[in-house]
């Protein structure tokens, strides 16, 4: 079931329907059980050709009535500013239907009511999962929205880069995954970054569109 938000960017989007629950009240990360409201699960369809990987669900606001944030929705990508920057991005390339996931699952909260950066030992916990997307998925191009969303998903090869910025837009070959990596900005901290790149934004919403385009014609050529 999906239910229709208000437009807010000029854009009208469909609100994510099923969940992909993997692991009904995983435990394996204390300190993130009791931050949380909900499991951020994936949705979109298992046999998408574009997967986008995440950090971690941020904190959400519950008094927004549709767009709350994962934390609250239990679906990734579903926060008012990121989510809907994440889903316009795909509507454009007609790839709605895209798996939409993040490296961790659960809202790291700082205590203050914001997001810190989950730890290594959280990361790699929530790795299983994230595997089991991918395995599952099988998507020609993985997105991943930021550095810690490329480096998760670099580990899954036993891989590191050095860097992060010159990396935006470069695809990188997974061999043992069977896809293709294609590293793009945070949605939040896309402004600062694209500007610094010398991109405007829509030279820069331009670029990403070419370089999803581009890694999915290679795939069927
Ligand atoms: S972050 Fe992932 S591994 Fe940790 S408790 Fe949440 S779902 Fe489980």
């Amino acid at each position: 079931m999906s239910e229709a938000e208000p437009e807010e960017s000029g854009m009208a989007l469909e609100f994510p329907g099923e969940r992909h629950v993997l692991e009904a009240d995983c435990a394996r990360c204390p300190a993130l059980v009791a931050c949380r409201e909900e499991i951020s699960w994936g949705t979109g369809d298992l046999d998408a050709n574009v997967m986008v990987v995440g950090e971690a669900p941020g904190a959400g606001n519950p008094e927004v009535e549709t767009w709350r944030g994962g934390n609250w929705t239990g679906k990734a990508y579903t926060a008012r500013h990121s989510g809907r920057r994440v889903r316009e991005l795909l509507a454009e390339i007609d790839r709605s239907d895209a798996y939409v996931t993040n490296a961790v699952k659960c809202f790291p909260c700082d205590g203050e009511g914001s997001n810190r950066e989950p730890t290594e030992t959280e990361r790699e916990n929530c790795r299983t999962h994230l595997l089991v997307e991918i395995e599952t998925v099988e998507p020609t191009v993985i997105v991943a929205t930021g550095k810690h969303a490329t480096t998760t998903i670099l580990a899954l090869e036993d891989r590191t880069i050095d860097g992060f910025v010159d990396r935006i837009l470069a695809p990188i070959e997974l061999a043992d995954l069977g896809t293709t990596l294609l590293p793009i900005l945070h949605p939040s901290y896309q402004d600062i970054w694209r500007a610094q790149l010398g991109y405007s934004a829509d030279e820069y919403r331009t670029a990403v569109h070419d370089a999803i385009r581009t890694a999915l014609d290679d795939d069927s050529s």
